[in-house]
Parts: C-alpha cells; structure tokens; sequence
C-alpha cells in the first residue's frame, strides 16, 4: 500500500505529494487519508498528511521510504479535501491549506494529551505583539517564539520546541515585556464564555421568527443513512489524484464525490436589528440535531461578541464546542477533540471555525455575514463565508448566512428570509444625518445637545469614531514638517497617555516630540480627532457619566469583554471606540448612538466603501432603542447628502443593495466579476517592479485581462506593486494567476520578491 503524503512544508516551490510505503503495521493501525505522519524527507524528518491511498507507485517501490511513525491526529477526509481546495483556491500551498484543519497544536507537542501537572505557559503581551509589526530588533528564534504565540498562549517547553528559544532566551523576552509567563495547573479544563448582554431565555416565537424557522427547517437536507463505521478501512482512496504536474502549475481542482442528495440552496436570513435572529439559528440548530447531524455555527470576532456564542452554550450546553483565539492551544485542542469524537456536536467560533472537524453537518450558520473578520489576513488568505459555502455544498447541508446588512454577493445568489421587524414590536430609532463643514471641534451641537440629554437622564449612549489614537498627525507650525513613519509612506498616530506617535501600518513608534527636528520650533499642531481624544472630551462632557473606550488600544487580551461588561452593568454611561462599537451587541437601554465622522470610511477609494459605510452606520444605529427604551441616532459627516449614509438613515437596506447591485453589474464589480489582487514588494523597488511586470506579462499570455502594475505606499520598509485581475471566469483567472506565479518564484534572476495573492481582497 502507498501512502501520498503532502509533507507540512512552508515552501512554495515543493510539488508534493510524495509517495511513501506503508509497512503492515501502519496499515493495522487505519492510518488513511487524513493521518499525519512523520516522514523521513531527504535528510530532515518532517511531518505530513496522508492525501491519498493507492495500491501503486509511479516510482520503484523498493527506492520508497517508509514513514517513521503515525501521530494520533486524524483528520477526516472531506476536511483533507476541504484544505487541499482552500489552498488552490487562494493560491497558495497545499501545506498551508491542509494546516487549517489540523488538530490545534500538530507539530508543537502540545496537541497531544499528557497528564495534568503544573508547568509554565508563556503568553503575548500587547508590546511582544507591536513588536512583531514594527521591525523591533529580534533573534530570529524570539521572532518565532512570539509568532507562535500570537495563536495563544503554549507551554514554555512547547514553546521552546517550536521556535528553538531556549528557557533563557524566553525569560529575555519576558524582561523586555514582550511575553509573559505564569504557572498554570494544566488539568483539562472547558473554556468558560463571558456571556456579556445575553438576556434572558425568551418566551415564545414571534409569527415572523415562526415562518422563518418553518423556511429554515423546509431546506434542511434529509437525514442521510447512519455514517459507516470509521476503522481500518475508513479513508481508502477517497481523496482522488493530487500530484501536480510539475512545470505546468495546474494542479486541478481536487475532484469531489458529490453528495447522494443536492445540497440545498444557500439561504440568507435578512433580519433588521433586534430582530431576533439568535433565536431563529437556536431553533434550526435543534432541529438538526434532533434529526442526529452536526452544525457549524460562524460568528465574529468572540472576544467582541461573546453574547451569541454564550446563547448556544447555553441552549445546548457540552454538545457545544466554542474555538475561540483566546483558548490555549491546550484548550483548542481539548475542543476539537470533542468535536472529533462526537462528544460535542455544535462547533460555534470564528472563521477558523468552518474547519471543525465533524461529520454528518446539516447545517452551517454564518452570523453577521457581512462582518469582515471572515476573511483571513494572512496566507491562505481565505474567506470563511465562501469556505462556508464550499463545504456546505460538499457535504450536502444547508448554509444559512444572516445579517442586516447583507452583502450584495448574497442578496444576489441566496434566497432571502425575512424577519421585518424588531422582537418588542418597536420601530427602528429615528436617524439625523447632519453636516459638519464649518463645524469646529468632533462634535456638532446636535450631538452635544442629545449626549446632554442623556447626561441628565442618566441614560446610556454609543458614540462611534472609526480612527484611534489621540489625533492622526502633526505638523511643525513653522516649518511644515509632517511627523511620518521611516518604515510606510504614512503619517504617525499620536497616542497621548502612552506618550508615544506611532503607525497603525507597522506598528513603528517614537516619542511624542517636543520640538520640531528640522527647525528648532516647538509651536507643533495636532490635527484631526481620535477615540483616546475623544473619550476624554466626553469625559468632561457627560460628568458623573462614566465613559468606557474600545479600541484596538484597550482591547488587548480580555480588555473588550471587560470594557462591554462594565457598560452593561453601568447604571448609565457612555461606550466610545472603533468600529468595535457597532458590532452585533445587544444591549436594552441605550437611548442614543452618535456616528462622528461617518463619510471617514467613503474617502477610502475602493469599491467597497459604500457598503461598507452603509453597513457601520446601519449597525450603530441597530445598537439604540432595543427593550423598553426608545432611542435615536446621531449622524455627523462631512457630506451627509452621500447616498450610503441616505440609505442607512431610511434604515433602507433593499434601497441601498438596488443601487448598490446596479452599479456593481455596470462596473463588472463583485458579485458580477472576481477581483484577484497581486502585490509583489521588495526593499528596493526594482526587483518588486520587475516580478509585477513579468506576473503581468504572463497572465496576459492567459487571456485573462489585469490591470498594473500601479505603486502601493511603502509598507514596513518595503516598496510595492499591485496587479489587480477583475475576471467574469474565476476559475480561470485563478488558474492564471497561480500558473503565472509559480513561474515568477522559480524565476530566480528576479530577486528577493515576496508575493501576496489575495483572491476576492475585501
Ligand atoms: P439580532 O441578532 O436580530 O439583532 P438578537 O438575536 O440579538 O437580534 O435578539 C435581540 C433580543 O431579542 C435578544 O435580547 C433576544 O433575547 C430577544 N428575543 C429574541 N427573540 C425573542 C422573542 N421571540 N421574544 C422576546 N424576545 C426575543
Ligand atoms: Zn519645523
Ligand atoms: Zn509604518
């Protein structure tokens, strides 16, 4: 028996998979699609995952190597299939897409189960993590140690294993304040949730959450025959051929064993806020486990919304997973092994959660599908909603995305669900749009007079401002000079109490200067508004109010959770920060929300500013008048007639998705075309010039049309160029762009180039 083994490999150039012999002892123990293994590689011994059985080998089975040993981790082979198709649809590695669904911590050690003693468990601090971004001096080991840990928290030995920084060189790290460590007992232990602003369980449906469940519940898919028996044999050549032929770079589309039923249609729960939409997902989550299959539950960032994932613990109690960032890789594993093995049936977490490894999944919900942490940053830089999509369609069960404030790409492709109205029967709160040309200082007096109100009612308001920081630059009044980072072609932030300006691109910081280093003058201005200033002048504005920030500034580890449970206890106060504000909380008695700068977000030049605009502002105001208070919304712009902040005022969603969808179709924009975004950087800017032209070139010779290569603002010290591809054949245009940039890596008379494709760039 042959084993093909992806090996779990960071390099881009490797074509696997490579064929192994399987001894009968490997074959005893069910090692199959899905194991990992331990392969001998050339001199190194590297981890890999078993991606196919066969019964031949194109090479001479006595040359084979045989793998060294089967880890306990096993992932199920749709999952294989899943990772594999992440990979070529994000155009990146086989090793990098099979690593998504690995059990947490494969490759550390600590993925395995040891017993409960007490050991030292290393975490990141806010400093360790601003020093990854801004080209602070670090060995090349503490820069592993620390990326390691932006995962969460690992045992120091673990960590050591990892990264190769020895006890010393982590206790360096903790002395520079870039890590912490701490003794912990390591039983196992289940993740408790803050459940901040859930309210209590609620009585019956409301006739539009009724209907909506009766709709959800129609397209559930039919219970499938009992699951055969997983063993020995389980795996057998399910994953069809993967070896990519090399030279030509098109690797196809790993085949899919479709589903004895069609999978249902997608359908999109387009609910207003505080319409209820938990509810609706609890009662088709129940359904689907009363009719004994799995669910997927995606929801935003946990640290920020808990509330929701406390609502399915609650409900459903240990059949829940949660997989949140913040677990140790101990506790991540801990749940993924329960969701493996059946113990736990709902898988509720963030992106990564679309990975979880059950089986038998009726249905996957996508909350808040409009929110941008569904896609992922970093290579494979994937989209959770279209992941989503693409596992639901595989394994035949139905997605259920819901929202507000849909996507176009949804309304366009889902069938929609409607609940109308607010659970309490209240109207949506009334929204003033005013405009702030002339206006000196953040806050219009319309603003200032409705935050009066509240102060002298003692009531609760949340005022939004999408900057952080104190004010966004400085100047020298005498000479000009403008305080920018030596790193990006941008302007320093200043951060007052810390005493500091630094970039929000890569992190660089300085001290706040005194003088002006060109000139000798001391006369600086500070221009423009941020949440650290603003909060302070509501401070003074709303006294004895409390005032509450949140922003990435004060939301480091637990900070977000605290800052929202704290307003939530609060008799009365105010909530200021980031767009960190306007996500899906639900409180019951704030009376007032305040947008400042609401057209901020619509000077970005990019086709996704009115929806996005249209969405924060529509979301904040879905924060006010929920249980029994009445509320309002404030609306400050520079230019209040913009049609995204008209829309959002009417609470006007279908108007705004009409328009919105018209000019997305005239302009070939997604949901109407794919957009695959190339950038190539360098420090200097000719090798980074000449990849961009030759990946043009190339993907030219495809006939797939691209645009570029244009100049990007330096970032982190280097120079950037970007190719944007807007496609009508997706399928295609990624094939292109894959061929073409494998070609480009090997081509080693480029240079140092680094290349970052970004497939549907959000
Ligand atoms: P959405 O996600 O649509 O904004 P939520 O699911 O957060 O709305 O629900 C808003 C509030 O209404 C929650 O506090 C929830 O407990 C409550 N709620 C939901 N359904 C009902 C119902 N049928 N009767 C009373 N309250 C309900
Ligand atoms: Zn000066
Ligand atoms: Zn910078």
């Amino acid at each position: 028996m042959i084993a093909k083994v992806e090996p779990l490999t960071t390099a881009r150039a490797l074509r696997g998979p490579f064929d192994y012999l399987m001894g009968d002892g490997l074959i005893a123990d069910g090692v199959g699609v899905g194991s990992v293994l331990v392969v001998p590689f050339g001199p190194r011994r590297l981890l890999g995952v078993v991606v196919q059985l066969a019964e031949t080998s194109d090479l001479d089975p006595k040359r084979l190597a045989e793998p060294i040993e089967a880890l306990e981790a096993d992932v199920p082979a749709d999952l294989v299939r899943l990772g594999l198709w992440v990979a070529q649809e994000y155009v990146s590695t086989p090793a990098r897409g099979l690593a998504l669904v690995l059990p947490p911590g494969t490759g550390t050690g600590s993925g395995r189960r040891t017993k409960a003693r007490e050991s030292l468990a290393a975490t990141l601090t806010t400093a360790g993590r601003a020093a990854l971004e801004d080209g602070t001096r670090l060995g090349s080991r503490q820069r592993t140690g620390l990326e390691a840990l932006t995962e969460g928290p690992l045992r120091v030995s673990d960590l050591a294993r990892v990264s190769g920084c020895d006890h010393a060189s982590v206790r360096r790290l903790e002395a520079r304040g870039l890590l912490l460590v701490e003794r912990t007992a390591e039983a196992p232990r289940r993740p408790t949730l803050r459940t901040v602003g859930a309210r209590s369980a609620i009585g019956t449906l409301t006739p539009d959450q009724e209907a909506a469940v009766a709709q959800i519940i129609a397209k559930l898919p039919p219970t499938p025959e009992p699951a055969p028996q997983r063993g020995p044999s389980s795996g057998g050549g399910e994953v069809p051929e993967q070896r990519f032929p090399s030279g030509t770079g098109t690797s196809p589309a790993p085949r899919t064993t479709p589903p004895e039923q069609a999978a249902p249609e997608p359908l999109l729960l387009h609910g207003v806020t505080g319409s209820g939409k938990t509810e609706v997902y609890l009662q088709a989550v129940e359904e689907v486990l009363d009719r004994g299959q799995t669910a997927i539950v995606l929801v935003p960032e946990i640290g920020l919304t808990p509330q929701t994932a406390g609502r399915f613990v609650e409900r459903f109690g240990d059949t829940v997973a949660v997989l949140h960032s913040q677990l140790t890789t101990r506790e991540r594993y801990d749940e993924w092994a329960r969701l493996r093995s059946g113990a736990a049936r709902v898988a509720v977490g963030p992106r990564s959660a679309v990975f979880a490894p059950l089986e038998n999944v009726g249905l996957i919900v996508v909350d808040e599908e409009h929110d941008g942490s569904y896609k992922q940053e970093g290579d494979p830089r994937y989209d959770a909603r279209t992941v989503a999509e693409r596992r639901a369609r595989e394994c035949g069960a139905l997605l259920l995305a819901g929202s507000a404030t849909p996507r176009p790409e949804s309304v366009l492709r889902y069938d929609r669900v409607r609940l109308p109205q607010r659970v309490d029967g209240r109207p949506l709160p009334p929204v003033e749009l005013v405009g702030m040309a002339g206006v000196k200082g953040p806050l219009h007096q319309r603003t200032r007079d409705a935050l009066e109100e509240v102060r002298r009612a003692g009531e609760k308001a949340i005022v939004l401002l999408n900057r952080r920081g104190w004010s966004n630059f400085l100047t020298c009044g005498d000479c000009g000079r403008v305080w920018e980072c030596p790193n990006c072609d941008v302007t320093l932030v200043l951060h007052k109490s810390a005493g500091r300006v630094s970039c929000h691109h890569c992190g660089h910081r300085e001290r706040v200067p005194d003088s002006c280093p060109d000139c000798g003058s001391v006369s600086l201005a500070r221009h423009g508004v941020g949440t650290e200033q603003l909060g302070v002048e509501l401070e003074r504005l709303m006294d004895p109010l409390p005032v509450f920030r949140l922003d990435a500034d004060t939301a480091t580890r637990g900070g977000a959770a605290e800052a929202l449970e704290r307003f939530e206890a609060a008799e009365g106060g105010v909530l200021v920060g980031t767009q960190m504000v306007a996500k899906g909380h639900d409180f019951p008695d704030v009376t007032l929300g305040v947008v400042v700068d609401a057209d901020s977000t619509l000077r970005f030049p990019d086709f996704r500013s009115e929806e996005r605009t249209f969405a924060l502002v529509a979301q904040l105001a879905g924060r006010s008048g929920r249980g029994g208070s009445d509320g309002r919304v404030v609306v400050q712009a520079l230019d209040p007639a913009a049609p995204a902040l008209r829309f959002a005022a009417g609470h006007d969603a279908d108007g705004f998705l009409d328009v919105e969808l018209t000019r997305r179709e005239a302009l070939s924009y997604p949901p109407y075309g794919s957009l695959i975004r190339v950038v190539c950087s360098s420090e200097q800017p000719a090798p980074a010039k000449a990849a961009a032209d030759a990946l043009r070139a190339l993907i030219r010779a495809a006939q797939i049309p691209v645009l570029g290569p244009a100049p990007l603002f330096r970032l982190k010290g280097n120079e950037r160029f970007q190719l944007v591809v807007k496609a009508t054949d997706r399928a295609a245009a990624i094939v292109a762009v894959r061929t073409a940039v494998e070609r480009t890596v090997a081509d080693r008379s480029l240079g140092p180039v680094k290349y970052a494709v970004d497939v549907d760039p959000q």
